[in-house]
């Protein structure tokens, strides 16, 4: 999608408002109602295997980042947990953004991670619903 004819930002990074609103029409979240507490970075269990924070996400979604957020390791580790749901003061569930994230990503471009990215052995060895429900995740 090119941006040329997107707003810039304050920062000067050209904001994606038909990311944000595509975030929202696919995730049903309010990207504005975050105001940043951290709460949900606190108490996410993978949050040590991302790069960029849950509420870092947020933020940069707000921005139209969408391609930093793409290329990171976080929304494809968001495990879908709700920890982060169930403190968020604002009700905001990441879940659901994480999600839409991923299949804003996975429309756009090629599996993240494709069955043949699976070795034989591997695919021996992983039981058939992890097999099953990652490819899901992973693929488009
Ligand atoms: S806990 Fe809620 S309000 Fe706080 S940073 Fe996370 S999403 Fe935003
Ligand atoms: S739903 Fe995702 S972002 Fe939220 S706490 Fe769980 S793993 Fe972390």
């Amino acid at each position: 999608m090119g941006n040329e004819t997107m707003p810039l930002s304050i920062s000067g990074r050209r904001t994606d408002s038909e990311f944000v609103r595509k975030v929202r029409e696919l995730g049903g979240e309010n990207l504005h109602l975050c105001y940043q507490c951290g709460m949900c970075s606190g108490s996410c269990p993978a949050a040590s295997h991302m790069d960029f924070s849950p509420r870092h996400v947020i933020e940069m979604a707000r921005l139209g980042l969408h391609e930093e957020i793409v290329d990171s390791k976080t929304v494809w580790v968001c495990a879908s947990c709700l920890a982060c749901t169930v403190v968020c003061p604002r009700g905001f569930d990441l879940s659901r953004l994480m999600e839409a994230i991923r299949l804003l990503a996975l429309r756009k471009r090629a599996d993240h991670v494709g069955p043949e990215d699976i070795s034989v052995e591997e695919r021996g060895e992983l039981p058939q619903i992890a097999l099953v429900s990652g490819l899901r995740k992973f693929s488009g």
